[in-house]
């Protein structure tokens, strides 16, 4: 309690109090508050501006905190949006990807579905004068025989189509970039000269025409439409993304 002598006003405003009956304990609370009061007046100030200050430092920091996490938000957004671009030009980029190995696989196939290997390119043997111009598939008589690639009829007939009574019934079918495929010992050409085909279109039947040991198919892939300018078939189409 302030040793102070309340002022006179005061005084009397506690006169008042208790003149209006309230109670002695409530008189003399009062009175430490005035007497509180009266000290404090310029610390309740500092307090209140104080309170204030920190109000608006409160203030500034939530609002630095909001604009932090807007910011953070925005970044977020954005990595998020970098992100999507960068798994949806990953997904283009795949399928791109995807188009051009089903173009590259459906621009050659192999000229029968079911076979089994025989004779290879360059393979010695009685059979031929020379080295083994082709690559032999082992099928039964009757067997479709398919368009390697896509191109069109330049030989088909008897005789080799021109090349020798030894390829029997023979197809050559002329593609792009001086490339030719050769067909013999068919059963049945299905093809004329001057058609065009489609890689995969059936053009023939197979068979054991001309100088064969058994049916099969004997292909070709040539430089040039004649006989002897012929490459080793079965790395042509591995290259051409066709393994047989
Ligand atoms: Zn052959």
């Amino acid at each position: 309690m302030s040793k102070r002598v309340m002022n006179p006003a005061t005084r009397t405003a506690a006169v008042a109090l208790a003149a209006a009956g309230l109670g002695a304990s409530m008189v003399a609370g009062a009175g430490s508050a005035f007497a509180a009061e009266g000290q404090a007046v310029t610390p309740i100030a500092a307090t209140a501006s104080a309170a204030v200050a920190a109000q608006a430092e409160t203030q500034a920091k939530v609002a630095a905190q909001v604009k932090a996490a807007a910011t953070k938000a925005a970044a977020t957004k954005a990595a998020a949006a970098k992100t999507a671009a960068a798994k949806a030009a990953a997904v283009k980029a795949a399928a791109a990807k995807k188009v051009v190995t089903a173009k590259k696989a459906a621009s050659w196939v192999k000229p029968v579905t079911s076979y089994t290997l025989t004779a290879s390119y360059n393979q010695g043997g009685a059979m031929w004068a020379h080295k083994h111009s082709g690559q032999d598939f082992a099928v039964p008589v009757g067997t479709p025989v398919k368009a390697a690639g896509a191109g069109t009829v330049v030989k088909a007939g008897p005789n080799g189509g021109g090349d020798g009574p030894a390829y029997g019934n023979a197809i050559v079918v002329k593609h792009a970039n001086g490339t030719y495929s050769q067909y013999a010992h068919l059963s049945k050409i299905k093809v004329h000269i001057g058609q065009k085909v489609g890689a995969g279109q059936q053009i023939a039947l197979s068979g054991n025409t001309g100088n064969s040991s058994g049916p099969h198919l004997h292909f070709e892939i040539r430089t040039t439409p004649n006989y002897g300018s012929a490459v080793n078939p079965a790395a042509f189409l591995r290259s051409h993304g066709v393994g047989i």
